[in-house]
């Protein structure tokens, strides 16, 4: 059997998706700024997924803005109002536990002179609104919060930080990459004024993503060129990317509280599942607050690294954190944060579910995982004499 449980590493293609693609991928090729029929064509498929966009979350159409992915709108939010409005300040509020998209952005900008606060998380990687609250400064001018962790699935209090940037004038940018198709959001009741899309995390294709920039708010250009969506991201329109997403996002929304409920269900089941066959695990992240498809352990005793490979050759795809940073030996600075000590946090594994997972597969990756950290702890010499497994 072949299961694939690394969905928050990337989705499978919806067939729905590529159905919609498929036209402009090849008869209707045109430059989507080009004013002849052909270019006007490639536009009304431009044009109708930022309705399936906007639609999504609350938001009007020009406030939609198509991007190469989660990490290029991270990049052109953060960077955009960062260098626009630094007159205001140069005080920026973020977290710990953000995805390196976030966290490398930051850190470009400390070069050139701006002040970075990371705001430390507790054991469930929650951070909140009194932490950013306090952090606040006369000269802070963004601040920065994933609406959801990639790792270990916790849910940021985002519509509270929200209010709060709001009530201080502050601009505040989310990470929704995990959370957009997975948990409702709605921008404007959660005061979000701007927010990263990712189209390869909800069955959409790679390479494709959206940035929601609230009307009235300016960004400097990360990416310039030509004057293409309204010169916030200069380069020809990828038509076909940008069809697939807003086909993935309206796909994803028809069926969202059903497949909450479902996902929920089989997360849950593999969560107690793993508690109750193997000892000495612990789960990562917050136990209630915590994406629909996210499973995350510390297993105690043996390598996440040996764990992946034994479940590969069993042919289940998982990982141990994120797949950026899969390949170093680094444990994850998200678990770190969580306070999490190192030798713990190397044993961790991560499981991510989509709408697409079926019961049966969690059956075989419940089965299998028990067997698998059995056999590994029976090998492994970090398990103290006498200890009970
Ligand atoms: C995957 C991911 C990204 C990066 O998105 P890409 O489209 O792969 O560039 C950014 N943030 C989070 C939270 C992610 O999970």
């Amino acid at each position: 059997m072949k299961v694939y449980m690394d969905n928050a590493a990337t989705t499978k293609l919806s067939p729905d998706v590529l159905n919609a693609m498929m036209p402009y991928l090849t008869d209707i090729y045109g430059n989507a700024s080009s004013v002849h029929a052909f270019g006007r064509e490639a536009r009304e498929g431009v044009e109708h997924a930022r309705n399936q966009v906007a639609a999504a979350i609350n938001a009007s159409p020009d406030e939609i803005f198509f991007t190469a992915g989660g990490t290029e709108s991270d990049n052109m939010a953060i960077k955009g109002v960062a260098h626009k409005y630094a007159k205001k300040g140069k005080h920026i509020i973020t977290t710990a536990i953000e995805h390196h998209a976030v966290l490398h952005t930051c850190e470009a900008l400390e070069k050139e002179g701006y002040e970075v606060t990371y705001l430390p998380v507790d054991e469930d990687g929650l951070i909140s609104v009194e932490q950013v609250r306090a952090a606040m400064r006369d000269d802070t001018l963004l601040v920065t919060v994933m609406f959801a962790n990639n790792e270990v699935g916790t849910i940021e209090p985002i519509a509270e930080i929200g209010a709060l940037c709001r009530e201080r004038n502050v601009l505040f940018h989310t990470d929704a990459v995990q959370a957009v198709c997975h948990i409702p959001i709605d921008v404007r009741a959660m005061n979000i004024d701007l927010m990263s899309i990712s189209a390869h995390k909800f069955h959409g294709p790679k390479g494709i993503g959206a940035l929601y920039c609230r009307k009235g708010i300016v960004l400097e250009p990360v990416i310039v060129g030509g004057a293409q969506e309204r010169k916030r991201r200069a380069g020809t329109e990828n038509v076909a990317g940008i069809v697939g997403l807003g086909a993935a996002i309206e796909r994803a929304h028809k069926n969202m509280s059903a497949d909450m409920a479902r996902v929920s269900a089989l997360r849950d089941k593999l969560i107690s599942g793993i508690l109750k066959n193997i000892p000495h695990v612990k789960l990562n992240g917050h136990p209630t607050q915590r994406l629909p498809q996210n499973v995350n352990f510390s297993i105690r005793y043996i390598e996440g690294e040996s764990i992946l490979l034994m479940l590969d050759i069993n042919g289940i795809a998982a990982s141990s954190g994120s797949a950026c940073t899969s390949g170093s030996l680094d444990p994850s600075h998200v678990l770190l944060a969580m306070g999490i000590p190192h030798e713990i946090a190397h044993g961790s594994l991560r499981l991510t579910l989509s709408d697409m997972t079926t019961d049966e597969e969690v059956d075989y990756v419940l089965e299998t995982l028990t067997k698998t950290v059995k056999r590994l702890r029976d090998m492994s010499p970090l398990v103290p004499a006498g200890t009970v497994y």
